[in-house]
């Protein structure tokens, strides 16, 4: 069986192809000669991440799933949210993203906030949601230099460390893409 992982990412298809039955075979984007940018114009994260799945099955008929992630701070109402990666523009820069995020916050004593990775997976012509969420809180200022985007302001429940001073075994093992990613992998070894 083969199954389509919507991402131009070969270092998270080659993370979750180890991670699945050898009878399925992940294809990358590149593998089916798409190289376009998938549309991701949905208000919500989940409506992202089914987009994305639908637009390969309906457009190149193969099973599918696609994973869409956002930060959400509830003292700003949910917000980056759905607009993470071009929160403070269209550049996607993450030290733009963090600024513009400490500032909104300030000194507000409120500091929750959780990252939320949703996968769609279609597969036999239904589609199933998997979503993936680590509770956290944002700190004053940057720590650590591992990781990428929000990392070096997003400290999980729990832990002392942000996300960018955690090995990423650590980082996928308690953080929100790994608890997605275990869902769908249980799901298609069931
Ligand atoms: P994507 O849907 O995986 O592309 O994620 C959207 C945006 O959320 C990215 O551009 C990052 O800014 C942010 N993001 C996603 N996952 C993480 C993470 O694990 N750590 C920090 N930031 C993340």
């Amino acid at each position: 069986m083969k199954i389509v992982f919507a991402t131009n990412n070969l270092n998270k298809l080659k993370e979750v192809q180890v991670l699945i039955p050898n009878h399925i075979k992940l294809l990358s984007l590149k593998d089916i000669d798409f190289f376009e940018d998938i549309p991701e114009t949905q208000n919500t994260i989940e409506g992202n991440a089914i987009q994305k799945a639908s637009y390969i099955k309906e457009n190149y008929g193969f099973d599918c799933f696609a994973d869409d992630t956002g930060l959400e701070v509830d003292a700003l109402n949910g917000e980056p949210g759905v607009f993470s990666a071009r929160y403070a523009g269209e550049q996607r820069n993450a030290n733009d993203n963090m600024d513009k995020l400490l500032d909104a916050l300030k000194d507000n004593p409120n500091r929750n906030a959780q990252f939320k990775t949703v996968i769609a997976l279609q597969l036999n012509n239904k589609q199933y949601i998997f979503t993936g969420i680590c509770k956290g809180e944002i700190t004053k200022t940057r720590q650590g230099e591992q990781g990428f985007g929000y990392d070096p302001i997003f400290k999980p429940k729990g832990y002392q460390n942000t996300f960018a001073e955690m090995d990423l075994s650590l980082k996928n093992s308690i953080g929100h893409r790994g608890k997605a990613v275990a869902q769908l992998v249980a799901f298609l070894n069931s």
